[in-house]
């Protein structure tokens, strides 16, 4: 097939159904790109590929970098489809967008799962917002899902908000910790490892093998104190060598074991969706917020009148949104 042969919403569909993984690539570029045309063939294409039948099963990741996310990734993605599973790996990496560096990015990464006919991987689209790189990644999660990949992986650092958004987009979501060091040296937020539904010490191998075994166990007794929320358990805590693979076969069997709770799965993904119809409200109002011309003028005389002691912000917050409804009845 020629690069730029265009193709209908039909032969996409087509094309990522019977497994063109090309074609999956270029479908998902539409979904990454601004313009309106390619927005609206995505979402043409991405209507005829979402099926509500969960045939898949969605794992976030999340660690500090240097953790071993990628070595880990490609270990148990290998395991996996040695396991006749079919996996894709989507990243969403914060740092590109402040930076235009990135974290995850740079350096070559899952040389065996990019070369393996089983595994898809796709590297974090290198601009856009938060919002908008959390929605691509989710409407991806469908591609992936319709061309067949039964276990989708999304990871992302543990330093900012975007882990937050993956655990809002997967049915599973897994913390990678370093042995030794307490969540606060690894960089970890108190948040993320009570998000967390299964924490994995990694490189517990060579001399680190005990210090790992003792990270695991103060982890299990920090998790004690934390209250339930709606988890009918506490997460369990693992240690593994990403390199050895030591461990990682236990890690699998967790994972298959929580794909058989259709229901619970089922559940949070309702869960997830009021909170991805909250989310996606609460940006489009702020983006026609900051659009409007005259509200902008509005909002810099607030300011000016802040800065000189006139106002509180909460006055000006008042009256500025109360000058957004008029202007958008
Ligand atoms: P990421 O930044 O979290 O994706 O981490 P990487 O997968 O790139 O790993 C960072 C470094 O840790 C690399 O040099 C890996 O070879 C090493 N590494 C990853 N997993 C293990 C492990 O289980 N044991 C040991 N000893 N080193 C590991």
């Amino acid at each position: 097939m020629k690069k730029k042969q265009v193709l209908s919403a039909d032969e996409y569909v087509d094309g990522i159904k019977s497994g063109d993984r090309f074609i999956l690539s270029r479908a998902i570029t539409l979904i990454e790109s601004n313009k309106a045309e390619h927005r609206q063939l995505a979402q043409e294409i991405l209507t005829k590929c979402q099926d509500n039948s969960q045939t898949s099963f969605r794992v976030g990741i999340t660690g500090s970098p240097g953790v071993g996310k990628s070595t880990f990734i490609e270990k148990l993605g290998s395991n996996l489809i040695e396991r006749g599973h079919r996996i894709a790996v989507l990243t969403i990496d914060p740092s590109s967008q402040v930076t235009k560096g990135s974290i995850l990015g740079d350096k070559t990464r899952m040389n065996i799962l990019s070369a393996s006919e089983n595994a898809f991987v796709r590297p974090s689209p290198s601009s856009g917002t938060l919002g908008g790189v959390a929605r691509n990644t989710r409407e991806t999660i469908i591609l992936c899902e319709a061309a067949g990949y039964d276990m989708v992986f999304v990871e992302t650092v543990g330093v900012g908000q975007s882990e937050i958004a993956v655990h809002y987009m997967t049915d599973l979501f897994l913390l990678l910790l370093l042995p030794g060091a307490g969540d606060e040296l690894q960089g970890i937020k108190k948040g993320v490892v009570e998000m967390a539904d299964l924490l994995i010490v990694n490189k517990s191998d060579g001399d680190r093998e005990k210090l790992a075994e003792l990270t695991r166990r103060s982890y299990v007794n920090a998790l004690r104190l934390f209250p339930l929320k709606n988890k009918d358990n506490r997460p369990d805590v693992y240690t593994c060598s990403a390199i050895s693979g030591k461990g990682v076969p236990d890690v699998i069997d967790a994972l298959e074991a929580y794909t058989k709770q259709t229901d619970v799965i089922h559940h949070k993904r309702l869960k997830q969706d009021k909170y991805w119809l909250r989310q996606s409200i609460e940006s489009a109002l702020i983006a026609s917020f900051f659009d409007q011309p005259s509200l902008q003028e509005e909002l810099a005389k607030e300011e000016k009148c802040i800065m000189e002691g006139k106002t509180s912000p909460f006055l000006a917050a008042e009256r500025l949104l109360k000058l957004f409804a008029k202007g958008s009845k």
